[in-house]
């Protein structure tokens, strides 16, 4: 049985208060979610802040990116996957199409966040997804698979158990653009399947795919009852408390 994930991105937004106010207005509203994991990852600026005062909460804190340096060094502007376990974080965001896009993160780039990550004790949320040129031109799932092979190379059976993909469409980031059901489904047992190859159908079963793309409380339902949608990655609808909330606690019927 896999447990959900439902994880906000915080992206570049709120102040160190502003964060602290969303995340405790945050707290109570999903206090009674046992049905997931609940993950906010504010701005680097704000996350010891907010881990320390959710900390005893069903709430985790994720880190939006990390160094693939490992140790200390001469890295001006990088923080260390450690560093983050450090200020109380449990999860990362490696590869998030924004970060592929506006500052030319390679799959390899990936791979070795996910990695150092991984030995820093994290939980890496790894994103993957195709932009609106490569579905059209029927590409969609040669990039995804590539993605997947460049993000997980190196990385051993028992790293990637600790993985989770979140499958995010760029065309459906912050546009209001949602894939249909149908469409993430798609993509998500095509993700599974590429992992059954590459790691065994064991690893794929347990395996936590999430959706991201413009996720809001009036779809999430309908999202999570397709057998392959483990959860969701959440941007804009994340930033107020009593969304996100009503997100996590969704419909289950
Ligand atoms: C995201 O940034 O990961 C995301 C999915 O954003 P939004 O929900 O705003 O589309």
């Amino acid at each position: 049985m896999r447990k959900p994930v439902i994880a906000g991105n915080w992206k570049m937004y709120k102040s160190v208060a502003e964060s602290v106010e969303t995340a405790l207005a945050l707290k109570p509203l999903v206090a009674n979610a046992n049905h997931c994991e609940v993950v906010i990852a504010p701005v680097f600026t704000s996350l010891k802040t907010v881990a320390d005062r959710l900390e005893g909460s069903n709430v985790k804190v994720a880190g939006q990116d990390c160094s693939t340096e490992m140790e200390y060094g001469a890295h001006t502007g990088e923080v260390t996957a450690s560093q983050l376990r450090d200020v109380g974080c449990a999860f990362v965001i490696i590869g998030h199409s924004e970060r592929r896009q506006f500052y030319c993160e390679t799959d390899t780039f990936v791979s070795r966040k996910a990695q150092a990550a991984l030995i820093a004790g994290l939980k890496v949320i790894m994103c993957v997804g195709e932009t609106l040129e490569q579905r059209e031109e029927g590409n969609a799932e040669a990039v995804v698979s590539g993605q997947l092979d460049g993000g997980l190379s190196g990385l051993t059976a028992s790293d990637v158990a600790r993985i989770i993909i979140a499958y995010e469409p760029v065309w459906a980031i912050g546009t209001g653009r949602t894939a249909t059901p149908e469409q993430a489904q798609e993509m998500h047992a095509f993700i599974r399947r590429v992992f059954a190859q590459r790691q065994g159908e064991e690893a794929a079963n347990g395996l936590r795919i999430l959706y991201g793309g413009s996720v809001k409380p009036d779809n999430i339902a309908g999202l999570m009852k397709q057998p392959d949608i483990d959860g969701a990655l959440v941007g804009g609808a994340s930033l107020k408390a009593d969304s996100f909330a009503e997100i996590v606690n969704y419909n289950r019927g």
